[in-house]
């Protein structure tokens, strides 16, 4: 009898939360005490017991509301399980459309916020199954298919009028010339990073000069600052770190959506004498026209933005209306792989760099593949290219980034990276895993 073909039989979700506020890691002026967390989801299947591969994927959110992220992948659970495995991994996009086009739960976006966030996280994980089956990372997934079925994959609803298919085909048969020669560059030296990690809004002027003359002698060309919270503050924190790295090395700054246009104005023109290499989010992220009059007003400051943008909608808008120089990808913020190839395919359309956003918990390991795949086979450079690396919670990955030299290494492990260790799953699910229940019965102490 003929093996029966494999099928979804599962979606099981974790809450789990990481302690971070403790030490400030991560702080910045609109968000001065997260807790970085996953809502973490896993597709198992009935090839599980033969040793066959599941899907994981997951959102990045920054402590309280993970519960009510895991909630909405919940909701998708009944319209995955009992999929056939070889049918969503041949068409992820399939899956997409229907989650993204229910008819029910659409109404909770469309195609924005937590909803959308949950198919983003469901998507990625057929993903991360479609590229451990296929036996590849998935930016070689991505960088080997054929140019027809990558377009078929990619969601162009509400972007014609600025891509169409028949464009996308064209950027992607283009982005194959030396396709070959840029996968033994990238295996050989990696794609370059950027650190946020001196630049946290609550550390202090010691921590940051040492940070930052540890990111250049790690091989950093690009260090990221927060800034936002406090003028004096930030003149000064810019001013010890161009002192530290020096006129060649860039520093980018990072507001985090802190100000109103006119005052976001004010803010980097006071900050010009230390020559931010850009400005990021510097208000609202739905504010495009507001970014493009910022844009317009602190040039040569570049304007970065997107890792809060919703959607592909929006990104295309802020490309038409000329808003940004620097167009910052989330792997986990939109729907996920399908709604990023458009965004990807966009950005190359207007000839904009990608510069993905990362850190937060396991957004660096999947960002890295999207950036590597947009090198390989889309825009053919890294030129003014780089991805953003910070050095925290690596160790909860059973395959985490490596970066060397101010390079993310390219992985070689088959899938997305995705996968968190299992020890870290039993140790930091909310509330409770081994950490959180010690924490509560040390509290309850404390409290007597
Ligand atoms: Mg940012």
């Amino acid at each position: 009898m003929p093996p029966t073909p494999a099928r979804v039989t599962a979606v099981d979700t974790y809450d789990i939360r990481f302690p971070t506020s403790r030490e400030l890691d991560g702080s910045d002026a609109m968000n001065p005490d997260p807790d970085y967390s996953a809502a973490y989801v896993v597709l198992r299947t009935d090839a599980d017991a033969d040793g066959g591969p599941e899907g994981h994927g997951f959102v990045f959110t920054i402590g309280r509301g993970n519960d009510v992220q895991v909630a909405a992948i919940d909701a998708l659970r009944a319209q995955v399980t009992g999929r056939s495995v070889d049918a969503l991994c041949a068409d992820p996009g399939a899956l997409y459309r229907d989650l993204t086009g229910d008819s029910q739960l659409r109404w909770l976006g469309p195609e924005k916020g937590v909803m959308h966030m949950a198919i983003g996280a469901v998507v990625n994980a057929v993903w991360d199954l479609a590229a451990q089956r296929a036996g590849k990372p998935l930016w070689r997934l991505l960088a080997d298919a054929d140019p027809e079925w990558l377009v078929h994959q990619t969601d162009f609803r509400y972007l014609t009028d600025a891509l169409t298919p028949g464009e996308a085909l064209e950027l992607l048969r283009r982005g194959r010339d030396g396709a070959g020669e840029r996968t033994a560059r990238l295996l050989e030296r990696g794609y370059p990073a950027y650190t946020t990690s001196p630049g946290w809004l609550g550390y202090g002027d010691d921590k940051l000069a040492r940070l930052a003359a540890r990111a250049v002698a790690d091989g950093f060309t690009q260090i990221k600052l927060k800034v936002g919270a406090d003028l004096a503050d930030d003149v000064r924190r810019c001013r010890v770190a161009r002192s530290v790295v020096g006129p060649g090395v860039r520093i980018a700054v990072d507001a985090n959506q802190r100000w109103d246009v006119a005052e976001a104005i004010r803010w980097v023109r006071a900050l010009a004498e230390f020559q931010p290499y850009w400005i990021e989010e510097p208000t609202s992220p739905d504010d495009v026209l507001g970014h493009a009059a910022i844009r317009e007003a602190v040039a040569p400051v570049r304007v970065a933005t997107g890792e809060h943008v919703q959607n592909r909608v929006v990104f295309k808008q802020l490309l038409q209306a000329g808003a940004l120089d620097v167009l910052q990808i989330d792997a986990a913020r939109v729907g996920g792989v399908n709604e990023n190839l458009a965004i990807l395919l966009l950005a190359a359309k207007f000839g904009v760099p990608v510069c993905p956003h990362a850190g937060g918990v396991g957004l660096c390991e999947l960002v890295q593949h999207l950036a590597m795949f947009d090198y390989v086979a889309l825009s053919g450079t890294t030129e003014d290219r780089v991805v953003e690396y910070v050095d925290h919670l690596h160790e909860h990955f059973t395959d985490p980034v490596v970066v060397r030299d101010g390079h993310y290494t390219a992985p070689t492990a088959p899938g997305f990276s995705a996968t968190m260790r299992p020890e870290s799953v039993a140790e930091y699910t909310y509330p409770g895993g081994t950490f959180w229940a010690a924490d509560a019965e040390t509290r309850r102490g404390h409290a007597v």
